[in-house]
C-alpha cells in the first residue's frame, strides 16, 4: 500500500487514489490504479514524474483508453492522463499545433473546416492525440504520422525533448516512442486542398467505419493486428469463432477482430477470447495473431504479444 501524502503536497492537478480504471477504458473494463492523476500544466507533470522516477514507481500513461485492456487487479503505480492542461489546437495557415489530451475527432473535424487535407480518413477513430501517434492509428490509407512534423514529449526527468520525423520509426500500429516518454504535443503540416476532395474522404471513411463496425457496443477496437496476408477478423471467421463467448465478453459476429464487452466481462473473459483466438489461428493458418491492444496490469503481458 502506498502513501502518496508528500506527492499531494507537490502536486497541483487531481489525484484519486484507488481509481476504477473502468471509468475510463472504452472497454468498461480494469481494476484500481494506486493513483489517478491529471496534472494542472507541465512543471506538475514535470513534478509527478520525477517523484514517480525518483520513487522508482511505475507511471502508465493513458489517452482516453480506446486501446486498452486493463487487468482486473489494476495497476501497481500511477496513471496520468492529459486531462484538461493538454487539449490546445492551434492553426497557422497549413500548420497544426496539437496538445496529447486534443481529441483526434475534433482535430480533424477543425482541420476539415479549414480545407486541410491529410487528417480526414482518420474520422471516426476514437481517443487523444497521444494515444493515436503512440499507437501510429490509421483508417482508410491514412496514418496520423503521415503529416507530422514534430513532436514534444516530457522524460521521467521531468526534461521535454523534441522529436523530427526523422527521429522516430513508424509503421502500421507501430511507434519508436519510449514507453516512459508523455507526449505533451505535436505539429502537422497538412495540405490545402478542394474541400470536395476532402468531404469525398472524409465520407467514404464514415461509411466504412459504420459498415463494418460494430459501434453500438464496447469494445477497443481490431483486437490485433493485420497479418501480412489475411486480415486478423477473417482468420478468427474461418476458424469459427465469431459469436464465441467467454463470461460476458464476445467475439463480435459483426466483425471478428472486436471482441465486445456485453456489459459486466472482466479483463480475464477477453484475455479468455484473446488467446482462443491465438491458439486456433495458429493450429489452423500457423500464423502468430500479434495483439494491436495495449494490455495493462497482466503478468503473462509478454507471452500475448508475440
Ligand atoms: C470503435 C473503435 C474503433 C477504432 N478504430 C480504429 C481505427 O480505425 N484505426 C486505429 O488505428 N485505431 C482504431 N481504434 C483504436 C484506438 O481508438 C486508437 O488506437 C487510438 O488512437 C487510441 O487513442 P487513446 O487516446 O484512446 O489511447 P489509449 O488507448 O489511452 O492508449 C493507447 C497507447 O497510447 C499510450 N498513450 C496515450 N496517451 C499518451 C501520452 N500522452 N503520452 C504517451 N503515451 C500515451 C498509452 O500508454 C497506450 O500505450 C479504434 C477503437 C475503437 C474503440
Amino acid at each position: 500500500m502506498r502513501n502518496f501524502d508528500t506527492l499531494r503536497t507537490l502536486v497541483r492537478g487531481d489525484i484519486k487514489e484507488k481509481e476504477m480504471m473502468s471509468k475510463h477504458t472504452y472497454y468498461g473494463i480494469g481494476g484500481p490504479a494506486d493513483a489517478y492523476i491529471t496534472p494542472i500544466d507541465k512543471e506538475d507533470l514535470s513534478m509527478i514524474l520525477r517523484f514517480a522516477y525518483n520513487n522508482s514507481i511505475p507511471a502508465y500513461f493513458i489517452g482516453s483508453g480506446s486501446n486498452l485492456l486493463i487487468s482486473d487487479d489494476g495497476i501497481n503505480g500511477l496513471v496520468l492522463n492529459p486531462g484538461k492542461a493538454f487539449r490546445h489546437i492551434k492553426f497557422n495557415d497549413s500548420n497544426l499545433y496539437a496538445e496529447s489530451g486534443a481529441m483526434l475527432g475534433r482535430i480533424v473535424r477543425e482541420s476539415i473546416k479549414r480545407n486541410l487535407s491529410g487528417l480526414e480518413s482518420l474520422i471516426g477513430v476514437p481517443g487523444t492525440l497521444g494515444g493515436a501517434l503512440v499507437m501510429n492509428a490509421g483508417a482508410f490509407g491514412g496514418e496520423i504520422s503521415n503529416y507530422l512534423k514534430s513532436v514534444k514529449i516530457m522524460n521521467m526527468k521531468g526534461e521535454i525533448k523534441s522529436y523530427y520525423p526523422n527521429d522516430l520509426n513508424f509503421a502500421y500500429r507501430f511507434s519508436s516512442f519510449k514507453e516512459n516518454e508523455f507526449i505533451i504535443s505535436a505539429e502537422f503540416t497538412l495540405k490545402k486542398e478542394d474541400p470536395r476532395i476532402i468531404h469525398e474522404r472524409k465520407d467514404i471513411a464514415n461509411l466504412g467505419r459504420k459498415t463494418n463496425q460494430p459501434l453500438k457496443f464496447r469494445s477497443a477496437g481490431s483486437v490485433f493486428k493485420n497479418p501480412k496476408k489475411f486480415a486478423a477478423g477473417y482468420l478468427i471467421d474461418k476458424v469459427g469463432l465469431k459469436g464465441t463467448k467467454i463470461g460476458d465478453a464476445e467475439i463480435s459476429k459483426h466483425h471478428a477482430n472486436f471482441f465486445i464487452n456485453n456489459g459486466r466481462a472482466s479483463s480475464s473473459d477477453i484475455l479468455g477470447l484473446i488467446k482462443l483466438a491465438k491458439k486456433k489461428v495458429k493450429k489452423e493458418f500457423n500464423i502468430n495473431l500479434e495483439l494491436e491492444i495495449k494490455l495493462i496490469g497482466f503478468k503473462e503481458k509478454i507471452e500475448l504479444c508475440n
